[in-house]
């Protein structure tokens, strides 16, 4: 903690590369993204820790899918949300992987980026300021 630190002042995550202002350029940057440890696993649910080779941000990356099973045109949706290394910590350690869902409390008032494909639609990347949420998925 900085002996000045403001409370009101928001929280600083990463780098130029890995979550600098441009939402595009941060997302292509996930690439590059060193896995830490997969939590789970699932066809429609994939939750992974990653870290920036740049600065070590560390970020937890969902991906969630939800069937459309008339149109065939699923719904996916990317995320990568900021996290700091004791947060990180945390959730490596959790050994129920539903316990995860507390992420939304603890990270609620942060920025995270979202790349989506709502079923029929054109697949956007966003930058979104604050109210991360899981995704329903199958
Ligand atoms: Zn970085």
């Amino acid at each position: 903690m900085h002996k000045h630190h403001k409370a009101r002042e928001p929280v600083r995550f990463g780098c130029g590369q890995c979550f600098g202002g441009d939402a595009q350029a941060a997302w292509e940057n996930r690439q590059r993204l060193s896995e830490i440890a997969t939590l789970v696993d699932e066809s429609h649910f994939d939750l992974r820790l990653v870290a920036c080779p740049d600065c070590g941000q560390r970020f937890l990356w969902v991906f969630t899918e939800l069937i459309d099973w008339q149109e065939g045109d699923d719904s996916q949706a990317w995320c990568l949300l900021p996290l700091t290394e004791p947060e990180c910590a945390r959730l490596q350690a959790m050994k129920d992987p539903s316990a995860v869902e507390g992420v939304e409390g603890w990270c609620g008032d942060r920025p995270y980026l979202m790349e989506v494909h709502p079923s029929g639609k054109d697949t956007t990347v966003v930058r979104v300021e604050k109210g991360f949420r899981f995704l329903p998925h199958d």
